[in-house]
């Protein structure tokens, strides 16, 4: 069968989903998209009133698809969630994703006894191997007002765009001491209470004493949501052990920081995966440089955001954990007690659960993520090109790797996908992509280590530029993007300078 014919599905309708099918799409093939939700836009549809970007728009969008004028006219422009899932419908609507897609799909099992030889990536080097293997999915619709149906599909490859935000990671308490066993308040999930319509959100904390569990984006969202709502009055708690902050948009675009990142002098400074002696010893020798552009930065911070005179000052451990609940207060290590009507635990996501909720066996779902805490705790997951497993044949994933500014990655993902397809991108035999992910590894736990241990699983945001060459040898384009030497070394690298490869 020509590959065109063959059967492609993609699980989840979020960014990645997204550019994966449009890519798929622009390759003649005719991919089928299953989403658990009633739109596009993955996270993008369920956040806080209050959610914005983090990263500025500029970063935060396809190679070939500018921000509507309106969305980017600020300088340093932070779209609200509206806007972002706006933008997203708008892609899906011009490259003909939208009727592609089926909502109200969970994949509830990719079933892998008929794909059976893993060795088949390394037979061929084609996606589809031997062209005898084919996954059968258990796809569970909602369709609204009817009783769930379930329904088993056939397919020959899989991408998997699932997300790394879908599934809470919660606390654990001491036995008899959690909720609701000893805490009579209401304690929900960040992640519930943004899926929350924004009214009822705001309607759950008005007038309550309201503590928030963590110190990352969702934590600081949802204080922000609890102020909007509560004003001064009833100001929110914030619990946490490692205090870090958002920066003040106002205050960090002065500074083109963002320049260590994004430009190839800047990758320079760090150690990068497969890099060889002379661009590791270069990387050592401007290490004390990046160390003290670092400390300029944190300087500059401390001056100019009075952290200090709002008891603020960012800390590495903080004393507050969360512990043992009583029936209207929470009880901390230190003994002290918190009074609260509602706990909103904003302690994060498990970013492998999704992955591994795809699979129907446990040898899959432990290939892809194993679920022993030693593993699961690595600093990467076993990703070749962080797309493929080396021993999951006619599967990618698209997507779980993070970066500063995450959509133009996942596009790049989607485009090395779409040209493995259709037979432009060629994958080594199994134990080269080992050897390949292996490498990465070590780069993930030195990446860990020198980042005191604040280091997102997979995330590759220091090394964006030198991951995108990689791809772009991959298919054939020259990694160059940038009209002449001087710019290709000192100008930011940015989506824009992918546009041209389709
Ligand atoms: C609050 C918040 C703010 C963020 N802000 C930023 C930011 O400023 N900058 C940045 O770069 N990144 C940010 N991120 C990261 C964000 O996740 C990515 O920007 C992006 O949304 C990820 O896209 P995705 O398509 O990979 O996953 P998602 O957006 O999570 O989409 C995954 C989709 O898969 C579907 N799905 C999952 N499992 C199944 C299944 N089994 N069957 C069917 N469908 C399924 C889900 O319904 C969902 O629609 C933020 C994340 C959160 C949670």
């Amino acid at each position: 069968m020509e590959a065109k014919n063959k059967r492609v599905a993609i699980v989840g309708a979020g960014p990645s989903g997204l550019t994966a099918c449009k890519h798929l799409l622009a390759r003649g093939f005719r991919p089928v998209v299953f989403d658990a939700g009633s739109a596009v836009g993955g996270v993008w549809r369920r956040t806080l009133a209050s959610t914005r970007l983090q990263t500025p728009a500029a970063p935060y969008r396809f190679s070939d698809f500018p921000w509507p004028e309106a969305a980017v006219a600020a300088e340093a422009s932070f779209p609200r969630h509206d806007e972002v899932a706006a933008y997203l419908a708008a892609y899906a609507r011009r490259f003909g994703v939208l009727e592609r897609v089926r909502f109200g799909c969970r994949v509830v099992g990719a079933a892998e006894e008929e794909v059976a030889a893993w060795e088949r990536w390394s037979g061929t080097g084609e996606a589809f191997g031997d062209g005898t293997g084919e996954w059968h999915l258990t796809v569970m619709s909602h369709d609204s007002g009817e009783a769930p149906s379930t329904q088993v599909h056939k397919f020959d490859f899989l991408i998997l765009c699932v997300g790394r935000y879908g599934v809470a990671k919660l606390p654990t308490f001491p036995d008899g001491g959690g909720v609701p066993e000893a805490f009579q308040g209401r304690v929900l999930h960040s992640m519930e209470y943004s899926s929350m319509a924004h009214a009822d959100a705001a309607e759950l904390v008005r007038a309550k004493r309201v503590v928030v569990v963590g110190a990352g984006k969702s934590a600081l969202d949802t204080a922000a949501q609890c102020a909007e709502a509560n004003g001064r009055r009833y100001p929110c708690t914030l619990l946490y052990r490692s205090a870090h902050w958002m920066l003040d948009p106002q205050v960090a675009p002065r500074f083109k920081f963002s320049l260590l990142t994004t430009t190839r002098l800047g990758e320079l400074m760090v150690h990068k995966p497969g890099e060889g002696l002379a661009l590791s010893l270069v990387a050592t020798m401007l290490t004390p440089l990046r160390w003290l552009i670092m400390k300029l930065r944190e300087a500059y911070f401390k001056a100019h955001i009075p952290m200090e005179k709002h008891g603020m000052a960012a800390s590495t451990s903080g004393d507050a954990a969360h512990s043992a609940s009583a029936p209207t207060a929470l009880v901390l290590d230190d003994d002290a007690m918190v009074n609260a009507d509602v706990v909103i635990l904003a302690t994060g996501y498990d970013p492998d659960a999704p992955l591994r909720a795809v699979f129907t066996s446990p040898r899959f779902r432990d290939t892809i993520a194993s679920s022993s805490s030693s593993d699961n705790n690595d600093a990467v997951l076993p990703l070749y090109r962080q797309c493929v497993h080396p021993r999951i044949p006619q599967m990618a994933v698209v997507g779980y790797a993070e970066s500063g500014a995450s959509v133009y990655p996942y596009e790049m993902m989607a485009k090395w996908v779409a040209h493995l397809l259709d037979g432009a991108v060629r994958l080594p035999g199994v134990r080269e992509m080992e050897r390949e992910v292996e490498e990465w590894t070590r780069w993930g736990r030195w990446a860990r280590r020198s980042s005191g241990g604040f280091f997102l699983k997979s995330c590759i945001h220091a090394v964006t530029t030198w991951y995108h060459d990689l791809l772009c040898r991959d298919m054939g384009y020259s990694p160059r993007r940038k009209a002449g030497f001087l710019a290709e070394w000192t100008q930011p690298y940015g989506p824009a300078d992918y546009a041209g490869i389709q």
